[in-house]
């Protein structure tokens, strides 16, 4: 327990926790579980291209994303420029600035322009009336993301992409599990992407699935996927090799398998987090909306440094020093990185990425640990002016 400043392992105290609590330690799930499925895989001598295990991963891919097809792959960015092929899209792609660079750089790397979006600074979502304004004749599509899980006015979007006859695809990387108005995330829109990273919430170490309803689509994902191989040896269009190994897949099974059990962790921790910082001026916690389903993966935290006196990289600092990190998920904009900069300007992206932290959650961590990482931003964000000056000394 701290008392007094001097107790802050950044003055000089000693640290809060021995081990590091960090944001994004992998879920893992029964290894007995997923050794039994290398077993099968190895016994088959079927390491990859659509193997079993790849095969059952996209049927319950599709079953959660309440999707026709779901196609699965290296990683989600090698997914999105599948989407983007399969969905013919050329020129310019409006996308928000308040996402990871990974949803530029899938435009870029295939010769596409990301034309960049500003968010609602409120909840990092996209506004809708820049997209309209952004709009040229270039533009074939728009690359909404549905930002730590929390999809936002869907069906403005959908309409706003049918009106101006543009595509309407979706960097889902955060949000397998999660639901809008009633209706899984994977339906909307032409196609959307999830991402099965280690960080992520279901994990195939490395992995990515394409989910949509749409047969044509599906279709040239798989086949892009594959070199443009059609049947066995028949090369009919451009591909590359997104294909998601046996062991990959395995892993994502073994992942799913513990699926309820990852979201009953994750809320309990949100929850959790909700309680232990509730009432403590200046720090908010983005409120998940409960009624539809989430995999609350993503607990989020904005400081309010005009009140608590401490910035939040600040607040990152004294947490570091603590052995605690969260994530600033995502800083600095896209807007702000060297192959994306704009001069326009991005203010609602500026001031969230300016302001919030994610923080550590999965199922490794236990209450113990976020009730004491809570004390620490509580004694932090109160005492924040004081620390604030007291910094430079520390450095
Ligand atoms: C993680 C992430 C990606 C990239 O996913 P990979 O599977 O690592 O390629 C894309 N977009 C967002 C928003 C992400 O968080």
């Amino acid at each position: 327990m701290k008392r007094a400043l001097q107790d802050l392992a950044i003055l000089g105290g000693e640290r809060a926790f021995d081990a590091p609590v960090v944001f994004g330690r992998p879920n893992i799930g029964s290894r007995k579980a997923f050794y039994d499925r290398m077993d099968k895989v190895f016994d088959s001598r079927w390491l990859t291209n659509g193997g079993e295990m790849c095969a059952e991963f996209e049927r319950r891919v599709a079953q959660t994303a309440g999707t026709e097809y779901s196609v699965a792959t290296c990683n989600a960015t090698a997914a999105l420029q599948l989407a983007l092929r399969a969905c013919d899209v050329t020129g310019e792609v409006i996308m928000p600035s308040f996402t990871f660079a990974a949803t530029a750089h899938a435009l870029s790397w295939i010769g596409l322009t990301p034309v960049l979006c500003d968010v609602d600074p409120d909840d990092g979502s996209v506004l809708l009336s820049e997209i309209e304004a952004l709009i040229s004749p270039a533009t074939t599509a728009i690359l909404g993301v549905h930002i730590w899980g929390r999809p936002s006015r869907l069906d403005e979007l959908s309409r706003l992409a049918r009106r101006h006859g543009l595509r309407l695809i979706f960097d889902a990387a955060h949000a397998f599990g999660c639901g809008w108005d009633g209706r899984p995330i994977g339906g909307f829109g032409d196609a959307e992407v999830f991402s099965f990273h280690a960080t992520k919430f279901i994990n195939s170490f490395e992995g990515g699935a394409l989910v949509t309803s749409d047969p044509e689509i599906a279709r040239k994902a798989v086949e892009m996927r594959n070199f443009g191989i059609a049947g066995s040896d028949d090369v009919v269009s451009v591909g590359t090799n997104a294909k998601l190994s046996e062991a990959a897949a395995a892993m994502g099974l073994t992942s799913l398998d513990d699926m309820d059990y990852f979201v009953r962790r994750n809320r309990e921790n949100y929850r959790r987090y909700r309680a232990e910082l509730s009432g403590t001026p200046g720090l908010r916690l983005l409120e998940i909306d409960e009624r539809e389903p989430n995999n609350y993966q993503y607990v989020v935290l904005d400081v309010d440094s005009d009140i608590t006196g401490l910035g939040r990289d600040d607040l990152m600092a004294v947490l570091a020093a603590e052995n605690v990190y969260p994530r600033r998920y995502f800083y600095p904009g896209c807007h702000r990185m060297a192959p994306y900069r704009s001069d326009r300007p991005f203010a609602g992206t500026d001031r969230i990425a300016g302001r919030v932290m994610v923080l550590p959650t999965g199922e490794s961590i236990t209450a113990g640990d976020i009730a004491k990482t809570c004390a620490l931003i509580r004694f932090a964000a109160e005492r924040g002016s004081e620390i604030t000056r007291r910094l430079p000394e520390a450095a």
